[in-house]
């Protein structure tokens, strides 16, 4: 491998997918060698532009720059990634150029350019993001979706060790700060050379909009506050969501409830997260309509969904955040012991997931209500994944799995290629049955499976055996959530909240 060919690649690439100017081309030069601590040049020829073009992705222009840089002991393997990024880094454009350019596109032409971006430079992982499995599962409301989330590297052994003995820097607050645009990264924390987010105002405050870098959907963005500030929600919140899909009328936006449980993984930093992909719960049909003496310009529905769902529709944005904020206040004091709704022991435990989307001139939102108490039969949460369920999923259901999308820990991979096995007929190495054992969570799973098919399975049945099992066990898990359930005695109390709060039945 010619270095000096590698390197006029990838300054061609950045000319051609980056915005890079022929004027900056002895810069990067430079750049790149000063990266590697190189002093003498080299002969290389003029680049394969044709081929460059073509790139989707930087791996075939940046990887043997970052191998040539671990051969020569520049960098040590296990910083791989960090190294990736101060690369491609070089080649970003800066903050105040992308959003110079950002803000005299046109919003669907913008958002466009900053996604392309954040794949361009590598910062949007896209490579291992199609590593993800994904499927559909139909069930009698909609297709729920199922991704096994392959993309998160697993931190090897060295890099946990390394970890153990790393001083604590609190810089930047959190991964969310904005602190982090082009921080060089360390051990156990991002490298963000790639970095780019654009400043937005929602509701006359500073927010600002940058991609997910794990895109666990189309266009997956988050949208986080300018202070390192905890996760709130009040009427605020609401207002936030409908005006961002003002700006970005093609996007939808949500937030996580703030308290455990329900909510997401980070609840130190107020974000939200949005993005150009319609949800499963945005597929559901209305199955009744409620009305409201004080809000008639406001359509209000209970979704037929596998949790609770009322969408509020209007043309009206301000009347549409006014009754999110009446039902929001309602259900944080409403308890209905009679479905285990409890609202408050020591701590809150009502709260609520919003969706907020455009229909042509008409602003939603979903109110997915909430609850997270926990009891000695359910202590990881009454209306939570229950512990039949833990095998597939047990970490919190946030806004991504309410809304339908199953994010499944990477493990599973590998579990359900052994369960496969086993539907297959094959020898598998692992016993099943054996409490130290890696299947063994799933003893239950396949217990079942055996007994409910004729084995051998082909590899084509096994596979849909062993997704559709999984697909059923996520609806159920989606009915976990629910605080008013779908049968006679769930329908019953959840119209008798929506009388509390005045409202009847269209
Ligand atoms: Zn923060």
């Amino acid at each position: 491998m010619n270095i000096y060919q590698a390197i006029e690649d990838i300054i061609t690439y950045a000319e051609i997918h980056l915005y890079a100017d022929y004027l900056d081309h002895e810069y990067f030069r430079n750049a790149v060698f000063n990266l590697l601590n190189l002093h003498v040049d080299g002969e290389y020829s003029h680049s394969d532009e044709d081929a460059i073009a073509s790139l989707d992705v930087p791996d075939s222009v940046a990887n043997p720059i970052v191998d040539y840089a671990i051969e020569q002991g520049v960098v040590e393997d296990i910083d791989r990634e960090l190294f990736k990024t101060a690369l491609m880094g070089i080649f970003t454009p800066r903050p105040s150029e992308i959003t110079a350019t950002f803000d005299c596109l046109p919003t669907e032409e913008a958002t466009r350019y900053l996604y392309d971006m954040g794949i361009k430079s590598d910062y949007i992982k896209l490579t291992s993001i199609k590593k993800n499995k994904y499927w559909v599962y139909p069930t009698s409301k909609c297709d729920l979706e199922i991704t096994i989330n392959l993309s998160k590297p697993e931190k090897d052994n060295r890099e946990i060790a390394r970890l153990r003995t790393a001083p604590q820097s609190g810089y930047p607050k959190c991964m969310l700060c904005k602190e982090n645009i082009n921080y060089q990264g360390r051990v156990g924390f991002p490298a963000r050379q790639t970095l780019r987010y654009v400043p937005i105002t929602l509701n006359g405050e500073n927010f600002y909009m940058q991609y997910s870098p794990y895109l666990y959907f189309d266009e997956h963005c988050i949208i986080f506050s300018e202070e390192h500030s905890p996760m709130t929600m009040n009427r605020a919140t609401f207002e936030r969501l409908v005006d961002f899909t003002r700006i970005f009328p093609s996007y939808i936006a949500g937030s996580n409830a703030c308290i455990p449980i329900v909510g997401g993984s980070i609840l130190s930093h107020e974000h939200y997260q949005g993005g150009g992909h319609l949800m499963p719960v945005h597929y559901t049909q209305a199955e009744c309509e409620y009305s409201h003496p004080l809000y008639s310009d406001v359509k209000v529905y209970k979704q037929d969904w596998f949790n609770t769902d009322i969408r509020l529709v209007s043309d009206d944005p301000a009347k549409l955040v006014d009754l999110a904020e009446y039902i929001f206040n309602a259900w944080q004091g409403y308890s209905d012991e009679s479905v285990g709704v409890i609202a408050k022991t020591s701590d809150i435990h009502n709260a609520i997931t919003p969706i907020a989307r455009r229909i042509g001139d008409s602003y939603t939102l979903d109110l997915l209500l909430r609850n997270n108490r926990t009891d000695e039969r359910y202590p990881d949460g009454i209306f939570h994944a229950h512990p039949e369920y833990h095998n597939i999923k047990k970490e919190g259901i946030g806004l991504i799995e309410a809304m339908g999308l199953f994010i499944l820990p990477g493990r599973l991979d590998k579990e359900l290629a052994l369960v496969k096995q086993y539907l297959k007929g094959e020898r598998v190495d692992v016993d099943y049955t054996l409490e130290d054992n890696v299947l063994y969570k799933h003893k239950d799973m396949v217990d079942e499976l055996l007994s409910r098919y004729p084995l051998p399975l082909s590899e084509e049945e096994a596979d849909k055996v062993v997704k559709d099992y999984v697909g059923e066990v996520c609806k159920n898990i989606l009915d976990n959530t629910a605080v008013f359930k779908g049968d006679e005695a769930g329908k019953i109390a959840f119209d008798k909240f929506m009388s509390s709060m005045g409202f009847s039945k269209v």
